[in-house]
């Protein structure tokens, strides 16, 4: 088959990261006869800087057009004294709305080989930690009505958070499903004692849950939430939560197991052009040096072949080459730990990985 894969690598390490993940899927093209084709386009600061947007008409178009997008990541202290909408972040909120990606997939797993860095007690991890965390991406408060007023007490400001039942309905559905393929155990987060908003968002989840009988279904306030998932991560399989909860929350899960550089995420809608990425940043403190580590961009290679591709064995081979090398323990300097050995670059931690493959 051959697949056509839009790739923004972005800013700070946005590049070496993909890089190695572009190497990894032609290696998995070889083995499984298949053909990726790679088109770059330009997205965040390194589009401002080109065309003075940071989300171009001609990259909206490029990756409406593929069968998937590869993204790095965006931003840097170049651009962070911009105005908000021409910052490069915006571009994220932008190529997630214009796919229609209301869907963010994100993983958070504990590998047994890297427990060490794990920051908790061994006795909170010692039943493992292996989580996705279902973020619903295009609605509530980060695309509400915001503004400034004067108010009260002088100037004020305000963003709002609103759900429609559609919204909800859908994001529960791709919680449920997931749940089905996992664990069969469904998590949702609200605010429901204060938020109207969540209140609703409740009724929906269960109103959903009643199509998923074999999936067990339960509530959990996002305080409650935020102290369970370092107290007692083992209890969570798949956690469906609302964008800015899920924002927070995903993090915290990506702390817990070790290191944010490994960390995928898949962001899906209603066809099968999803958007893969790594949960971290592009981390300026290191870019342009080969010091970062391109696995989190990898897995996020893997989801691509999974969800959108439907590359279920090719998906697994890319993970389980993965587990492989930290099993084997190589390290690069984020997940070295308190190890005084001199820690793989970005370009051999990919070497590594494409001996597996
Ligand atoms: P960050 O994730 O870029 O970096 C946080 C820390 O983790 C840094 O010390 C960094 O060196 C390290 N790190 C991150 N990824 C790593 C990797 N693959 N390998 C090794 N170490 C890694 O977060 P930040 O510093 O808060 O943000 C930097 C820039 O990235 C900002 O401009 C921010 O807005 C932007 N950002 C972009 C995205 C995205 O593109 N999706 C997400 C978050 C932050």
């Amino acid at each position: 088959m051959t697949y056509n894969i839009a790739l923004l690598k972005g800013d700070g390490i946005g590049p070496e990261i993909v890089d190695g993940a572009v190497k990894v899927l032609e290696k998995v093209g070889e083995r499984f006869n298949h053909t990726f084709n790679f088109t770059p386009y330009l997205i965040g600061g390194c589009a401002i800087d080109a065309t003075g947007e940071p989300l171009p008409e001609e990259t909206v178009k490029g990756c409406l057009a593929s069968d998937s997008v590869l993204l790095g990541a965006v931003g840097g202290p170049k651009w962070d004294t911009l105005p908000g909408n021409k910052r490069p972040e915006k571009a994220l909120l932008g190529i997630r709305s214009a796919l229609g990606l209301y869907t963010n997939l994100r993983p958070a797993k504990l590998y047994s080989s890297l427990s060490a860095e794990c920051p908790l007690r061994p006795d909170i991890t010692e039943k493992g930690i292996d989580l996705v965390m279902v973020r619903e991406l295009t609605g509530g408060i980060y695309f509400g009505e915001r503004g400034r007023r004067d108010g009260k007490y002088g100037p004020e400001a305000y963003d709002t958070e609103c759900y429609s039942v559609v919204e909800v309905e859908r994001i529960a559905r791709v919680a449920f499903e997931t749940a089905r393929k996992r664990g069969k155990k469904v998590i949702s987060i609200d605010k429901a004692n204060v938020l109207e908003s969540s209140r609703l968002w409740r009724e929906v989840v269960h109103e959903v849950a009643k199509e998923y009988p074999d999936v067990e279904v339960s509530d959990m306030l996002v305080d409650n939430a935020a102290m369970q998932l370092v107290k007692n991560p083992s209890q969570f399989d798949v956690v469906v939560t609302s964008n800015m909860f899920g924002d927070i929350l995903s993090d915290e899960a990506s702390q817990i197991t070790g290191s944010i550089g490994l960390l995928p995420s898949a962001s899906l809608g209603d066809t099968k052009c999803g958007m893969y990425e790594p949960i971290h940043g592009s981390a300026p403190d290191i870019a342009g040096q080969n010091k970062a580590n391109p696995i989190a961009t990898i897995l996020s290679a893997a989801m691509m072949l999974r969800y959108s591709f439907d590359l279920e064995e090719e998906a697994k081979a890319i993970e389980e080459a993965v587990d492989k090398v930290l099993t084997a323990g190589y390290r690069t300097g984020d997940i070295l730990g308190t190890s005084k050995e001199t820690p793989l670059t970005c370009t051999e931690m990919t070497e590594k990985i494409l001996e597996q493959l």
